[in-house]
């Protein structure tokens, strides 16, 4: 039987393995964290830290798996901007078929009912004209909101179904892959536990799934087989995350949860668009140890006055420049290092008048996170400022009130991803058996088309083990 290295259980590695369960492939499974029964919701979600610990507790960080383990918000529409870029390579019907499995099976093993949240025929006609109006683009989207409190459930019931199904599985929890490099056509893969290394062992391996997220897209930079991929410039998005009066939303909350509204703005023609709406929910750190974004979730159950959602602006270079992680990552440090290690907030008021903002007391809007109070502009360009007061300003046509003075702005909310890695529609690379899925191949950008990668590598996998089949076969007699 041939061997299988899938490095990372994430929301990608995760559906490759459903794939793959009873298939004939002994599969290795490798993640940094825990067993999914000892994973853990967010110390402060749980209300039992106030602030982000100074070192990244794993829950963001590399060993939870971000999305499918905290908000769990699945995007099920194909389309060609929204959740990754998955369209362009398989086509909308192949990317809607194995959308619909993903949501078939979150579904399935949903604790209570998750309602998919889908717009009828006159919203969408209310928001089309309000949009049009506003000088913006709204893409239509359907999608299942499973919140941070329902995600432990349905990962752990997931994965259940999977290891009854797949005695063709052996599982490395706590073990971080240190490297891979090829062995002619084989690849080398030595690992060692995460948290107390000093055991590093070696194994060979005919196949590659790698889906180490966005978390493990540096990672992936150092690996021998790197140079011999097809790459090309990631690219990355730098942004707010807004808060404000979840009644200054309800109108567009009540009928879409989240639309996505797309804008250019006129200062530069950048494209900004909003991303992770949560009405009633709220702000949270995003710890990645060596700097602190910002993020927001919200809850199925404990809900909030205010809604949080991010403002990204969309950049992408051309060379010299090779480094937009590094582009991301410094103007985060930069603000982190203003507010003394962590995110700044700044009221909508005090950036449009230039001075920073000293208190939050008497402000209309009351912060769901604790945050420094400082002044954004002196970390970010002037550029990407613009183009996220113009959103507002647009967006406070069809949502009044969202460009208000108490309006608050927490960064840094930066997106950086890997580089672009040409792949067949089945995710493999140019090199045989190297599959790359996931975030940390670039074409996704959320659970929903993260997940259909891995669908995507598993039915890969299985095709390339039936046409191996056959010539191992010893004639009978
Ligand atoms: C705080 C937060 C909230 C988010 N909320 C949403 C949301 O609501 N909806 C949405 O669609 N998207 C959301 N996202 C984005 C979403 O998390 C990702 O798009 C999605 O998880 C990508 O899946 P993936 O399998 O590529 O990577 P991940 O889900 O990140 O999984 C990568 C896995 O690889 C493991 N790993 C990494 N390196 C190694 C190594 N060297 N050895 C072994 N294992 C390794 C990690 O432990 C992890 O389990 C959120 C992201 C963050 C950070």
């Amino acid at each position: 039987m041939q061997k299988l290295a899938l490095i990372g259980l994430g929301a990608s590695g995760l559906f490759a393995l459903k794939e793959l369960a009873g298939a004939d492939v002994e599969v290795h499974v490798f993640d940094v964290g825990p067993t999914y029964e000892k994973r853990y919701a967010c110390p402060i979600d749980q209300g039992k830290l106030q602030v982000c610990p100074p070192k990244a507790c794993s829950y963001c960080a590399p060993g939870q798996s971000a999305g499918s383990w905290n908000d769990f918000k699945v995007i099920l529409s194909a389309s060609p901007v929204i959740g990754g870029r998955l369209f362009d390579l398989i086509g909308e019907q192949e990317l809607q078929k194995r959308l619909d499995m993903v949501r078939h099976t979150i579904l399935d093993h949903a604790p209570c009912e998750i309602p998919v949240v889908k717009p009828n025929a006159e919203d969408l006609e209310w928001i089309k004209k309000r949009a049009t109006m506003a000088g913006m683009t709204y893409h239509y989207q359907e999608l299942l909101h499973c919140g941070s409190d329902n995600a432990p459930a349905i990962n752990t019931s997931i994965l259940e179904e999977i290891k009854a199904k797949g005695s063709n599985i052996v599982f490395h929890w706590d073990s971080k892959v240190v490297s891979v490099s090829r062995r002619s056509e084989q690849f080398a893969l030595s690992f060692d536990r995460y948290r107390n290394p000093g055991d590093e062992k070696e194994e060979i391996f005919d196949m590659c799934i790698v889906s180490v997220g966005r978390g493990g897209a540096a990672w992936l930079t150092q690996q021998e087989f790197y140079k011999a991929l097809d790459i090309y410039p990631g690219q990355v998005d730098i942004g707010i995350r807004v808060e404000t009066s979840a009644y200054f939303t309800e109108e567009v909350d009540k009928r879409f949860y989240e639309p996505k509204l797309y804008y250019r703005s006129k200062h530069s023609q950048d494209v900004v668009r909003n991303f992770c709406s949560n009405p009633k929910g709220f702000v949270t750190p995003e710890n990645h140890r060596e700097y602190v974004l910002v993020n927001g979730h919200s809850k199925m159950y404990e809900k909030s006055e205010n809604n949080n959602f991010a403002v990204l602006v969309s950049k992408t270079f051309t060379r010299p420049f090779k480094d937009p992680q590094m582009y991301s990552q410094t103007i985060a440090k930069i603000v982190n290092m203003l507010a003394g290690g962590g995110p700044l907030v700044q009221r909508l008021g005090d950036l449009r008048a230039g001075r920073r903002t000293k208190s939050l007391v008497n402000n209309l809007i009351k912060p769901t996170l604790e945050a420094e109070c400082g002044d954004i502009s002196l970390a970010y360009p002037h550029r990407i400022l613009e183009g996220i007061i113009e959103y507002l300003d647009a967006l406070d046509k069809i949502c009044p009130g969202v460009a208000g003075e108490a309006t608050l702005l927490y960064a840094p909310e930066c997106k950086s991803y890997p580089d672009s890695i040409s792949l067949n529609k089945n995710m493999e690379t140019n090199i045989p058996n190297l599959f790359i899925v996931g975030d940390s191949s670039s074409w996704t950008r959320g659970v929903g088309q993260a997940a259909t990668s891995g669908i995507l590598a598993g039915e890969g996998v299985k095709q390339k083990i039936k046409i191996d089949a056959p010539s191992k076969l010893v004639p009978v007699g």
